[in-house]
Formats: C-alpha cells, structure tokens, sequence
C-alpha cells in the first residue's frame, strides 16, 4: 500500500507535466502563425517579381504596336513616292520617310534592351521559384511535425488527467487541498524533495531533526522555510 505521501508525490509529478504541456500546447498556435506568415512573405516575393515581368511584357507590347503603326507609315510614303511630279516633293517625302526610319531605329533599340530586361528576370524568377519552392517544403515539414507534437501532447495530456484524477481520489480530501493551496502559492510546487538535507523548492537547509524525520517519510512535514510539503526519494546515498 502506497503512504499518501507517496501519492501526493505522484500527483506533483504529474501536475509538472501538464505544467509543461500547457506550456507547449500554448506555444503551438503561435508557432503556426509564424510559419504561415513566413509563407505568405515567400509566395508574396514571387508574385512581385511575376508582376514585374508582366508590366514589361506589356511596356514591349505597346512599343511593337508602336513600331508596326511607324512601318505602316513609311510603306503609304514609299506608295506616294512613284506620284510625285518635283524634285521638291521628292526630297521632302525622303526625308520624312528617313526621320522615321530613325524614329524606328531607336525604338527597336528600346524593345531589345526589354526584351534583355524580361530575359534576365525571367531567369532569376525561375531560380527564385525553386529557392522558394525548396523553402515552402520545409515549412510544410515544420508545420507537420508540429501538429504531430500537438496530437502526441494532447494524447499524453489526456492520459494524465485521467491518471491525476484517479490519484486525487486515493489521497485524502484534506491533504489534496493543502497541496492546492502550497501549489498555487509556491509557482506550481506544492510538494518538494529533500536532496543533501536541503529544501529542494526553496534551497535552504532543513534543520537535521526534521530531516530524519523527513526521511521516514511516513507523516506530512514542511519545509520551515517555504512552506511546502517535504518527501524523501529514498536514496540513502543522495544525502
Ligand atoms: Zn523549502
């Protein structure tokens, strides 16, 4: 048969891990908001970089709609050029029909040095699109073992509710309430080790006769110091 002490002893063990899982359990939703974000600024990258490339697209569209009007036009002055009767006229023509060639020229020029532009971003987006992709995965796998951390926790938790409650029901009404009270004023120990005759909750020695008595471990004792409720391990060797 297991001393009350004994059992007590469990229940703290017990209510440190739920303790700690509480921790974790609350720490889970902010990990999972930071992963989304880091994905959303990843894919948001992208999309830039993809508008860019769009807006240049349409920049070369225009120009080459430009261009083709231009053409249009030196072919309708080449047309006229068998109608005309004077030297004048003639020069004229050629000379309008010139300045648009090199109107034309430059603009060419123009759509080339875009088309170098879109080329180099393209190449950069798709090596981009890879980086990204690669870094996406590995949040994925984050996200995963997360809430794989989070379902092994959640079982584990409810494993040891169910064990604390049993426990609860073993000890006496009276020293669970004490060990309530200690718990809640003492940062969540209410019942404490004693290692080297000394307080294992608050550090300070406890006086040698208690500490025997302590070591029989057979009545509720407390630290004179803290308050809290004293258990030996029952290592002889650890004093
Ligand atoms: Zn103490």
């Amino acid at each position: 048969m297991r001393t009350q002490l004994e059992l007590l002893w469990e229940l703290q063990k017990i209510d440190l891990g739920l303790k700690g899982i509480q921790e974790e359990k609350d720490r889970y939703p902010k990990e999972m908001k930071k992963l989304d974000e880091k994905q959303k600024v990843e894919r948001e990258r992208i999309e830039k970089e993809k508008e860019k490339v769009e807006s240049l697209e349409k920049t070369r569209r225009q120009k080459e709609g430009q261009l083709n009007l231009e053409q249009e036009k030196i072919k309708r002055a080449e047309a006229k050029m068998s109608e005309v009767k004077t030297n004048k006229e003639y020069q004229a023509l050629l000379g309008e029909i010139d300045a648009i060639k090199e109107a034309n020229g430059r603009m060419e020029e123009e759509i080339l040095r875009v088309m170098d532009e879109i080329d180099g971003l393209k190449k950069d987006l798709s090596k981009r699109e890879k980086d990204v992709g690669a870094t996406l995965e590995k949040i994925e796998a984050e996200r995963k073992k997360l809430q794989q951390q989070m379902s092994r926790d959640e079982k584990i938790w409810e494993k040891q509710m169910e064990r604390r409650e049993a426990l609860s029901k073993q000890i006496e009404a009276k020293w669970v309430k004490l060990y309530h009270t200690l718990k809640e004023k003492r940062q969540g120990v209410g019942v404490v080790s004693v290692k080297h005759e000394t307080c294992q909750g608050c550090f300070v020695n406890v006086p040698p006769q208690l500490f025997i008595e302590v070591q029989k471990n057979n009545a509720l004792l407390r630290c004179p110091h803290c308050n809290r409720i004293l258990y030996w391990e029952g290592d002889p060797n650890t004093k």
